[in-house]
């Protein structure tokens, strides 16, 4: 069975005065055990700091953002090599909030992500559908274009996938059961189909209002291979109790 990958998105959340929560992240990593890897992706300001408490922890860190490029003029931008060299292991690329401010395409994403697997980093590819798409059963097809569009054919031991539905992120609201092991299966079969037997080795994740009282069904169903959590990240108590119950599954 796949070890769970439990990843924490701080978003543009968190400064000094939040690395405490990070310190008992990072102590109750150490129980997460051999079957679950805890990952926080704070802002870049802090990955630094974090990356330096999480030493001889297994907590790992990752960024949320790269650039195509790994050195140039780009103001305000930061590159997967200087995320490796700041402690990074991860990044996560294309997500939802990213794809709505900054209008990233899918061809954007994946160059994003050849460069992050280039620089030694996993990348961590959101794809998912908005409302509207799903009530128009439209969301098997689009996050299967966001796929094509965005995956590179690279190294797949260093690709994770997050099943992330827009309208669940942030909103409480979650797909049933049915609909996420229905989209996990069919992220499965692409990753398989375009990656061979290196396919069924890529983590699936989801995300979107990952709480500790749902994680546990939601982490038991096939094909989920752990969380991507955002609000319920940024308090040790709730991410470890997500961490816990990947740790039961
Ligand atoms: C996210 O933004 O990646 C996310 C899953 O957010 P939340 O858990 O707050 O819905």
């Amino acid at each position: 069975m796949m070890r769970k990958l439990i990843a924490g998105n701080w978003k543009m959340n968190g400064t000094a005065a939040d690395l405490g929560e990070a310190r008992d992240i990072a102590d109750g990593a150490r129980d997460a055990g051999s079957d679950v890897t805890v990952m926080l992706c704070p802002p870049a300001t802090l990955i630094d700091r974090m990356a330096g408490m999480a030493a001889g922890t297994p907590l790992l860190i990752g960024g949320q953002d790269c650039h195509a490029s790994q050195t140039g003029a780009h103001t305000g931008d930061i590159s997967a090599r200087m995320l490796a060299d700041a402690g990074a292991s991860a990044v996560i690329l294309g997500h939802s909030e990213r794809r709505a401010d900054h209008g990233e395409s899918n061809g954007a994403v994946r160059a994003k992500a050849e460069a992050a697997v280039r620089a030694g980093l996993t990348a961590i590819i959101c794809v998912g559908e908005t409302e509207a798409q799903r009530d128009a059963g439209e969301a098997l097809a689009l996050v299967e274009a966001q796929l094509d569009g965005s995956v590179p054919q690279l190294d797949p031991s260093r690709l994770v996938i997050a099943y992330e539905p827009v309208w669940a992120i942030g909103t409480g609201k979650t797909p049933t059961a049915d609909d996420i092991a229905a989209m996990h299966h069919h992220i499965r079969g692409w990753l398989t189909g375009r990656l061979s037997a290196g396919g069924s080795e890529i983590a699936i994740l989801y995300g979107g209002s990952m709480k500790p009282g749902n994680a546990a069904e939601i982490l038991s169903l096939a094909d989920v291979d752990g969380g991507l959590i955002g609000g319920a990240s940024l308090k040790a108590a709730d991410f470890l109790a997500i961490v816990a119950a990947a740790k039961m599954k």
